[in-house]
């Protein structure tokens, strides 16, 4: 599987949110996109999600144009857990949100196969004892582990998970994110999650995207995109960045003031031309 973005752009009403998003991340990886608050991280992922349609670039897997795919085939390819506190309205059990992620591999009804993956994302995230719960009744912690075990029964090719730890505490962190990376090199899946946590994204990606006003403001390796320079100019903060066998370890320091954040741009803009 390869999920391969051109030159994506997309605007709410005539508010540009993306522009000329280019990126392409093969089975195995797991990328992580980062960026402040109104970066444009949600809407990139909703637009690969098939949630939004871009307004212009395209979105392929493998090679196919996404916008031409049906229904119940981006159910099999794609699974989209969206941003804590985007929750449903409507009551459902956890079993059945969990179920209904079987709904692109049904045909004839639910089958023996469809149950045990459904246990067994039940399990994996610890909510066997609540699966007759509703969902309205759940913490938000809880109702995120629910999202995330509904995209693992779907079992997609391609996870796009929208701040998926950010209502988790610290160990179903590690537990859901280890899992990702597992899923990544052992079945091959593409992972693409967007972290509001650097120093988590930098240690269980394989590559990051910093988002900067909806454009790509650096993309690779860890270290190459959270420079102090880089957390300066897009975060506005002045950073620490510590290497640690856990990944790098980011410590903001202080807001750069905004005469020294206008001198910053000015640089940035006159080294880019
Ligand atoms: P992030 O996830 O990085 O915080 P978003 O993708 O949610 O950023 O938002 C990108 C930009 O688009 C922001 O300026 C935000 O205000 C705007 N935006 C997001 N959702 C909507 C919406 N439904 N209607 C109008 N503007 C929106
Ligand atoms: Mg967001």
């Amino acid at each position: 599987m390869r999920l391969e973005v051109r030159g994506l752009g997309f605007a709410y009403s005539s508010v540009p949110a993306l522009r000329d998003v280019t990126f392409a991340v093969q089975s195995g990886e797991v990328l992580g996109i980062v960026g402040p608050n109104g970066s444009g991280k949600s809407t990139l992922l909703r637009c690969l999600a098939k949630v939004l349609k871009p307004h212009v670039g395209t979105v392929f897997l493998d090679g196919k144009d996404l916008a031409g795919l049906k229904g119940r085939e981006v159910g099999r390819l794609l699974g989209y857990v969206p941003p804590p506190g985007s929750g449903q309205a409507f009551p459902c059990t956890v079993l059945e949100t969990v179920l209904q992620g079987r709904r692109p591999h049904l045909t004839w009804g639910v089958g023996p196969r469809d149950l045990e993956v459904v246990t067994r994302a039940l399990a994996y995230l610890g909510l066997t004892e609540l699966a007759e719960r509703q969902l309205n009744e759940l913490s938000s912690g809880q109702r995120q582990k629910v999202l995330i075990a509904r995209a693992l029964a779907q079992e997609p090719e391609v996870f796009l998970l929208d701040e998926p730890t950010a209502t988790l505490d610290l160990r179903y962190q590690l537990e859901v994110l280890a899992l990702m990376r597992k899923l990544a090199k052992e079945q091959g899946c593409v992972v693409v999650m967007v972290l509001h946590d650097l120093g988590l994204a930098s240690r269980f990606s394989d590559r990051l995207l910093l988002l900067h006003q909806g454009s790509i403001f650096a993309a690779g390796g860890a270290e190459s995109v959270l420079t102090p320079e880089n957390l300066r100019v897009v975060y506005g903060v002045e950073a620490v960045v510590t290497k640690t066998p856990w990944g790098l370890q980011i410590t903001p320091v202080a807001p750069v003031s905004s005469s020294e954040k206008a001198q910053e741009k000015a640089r940035v803009a006159v080294r880019s031309q």
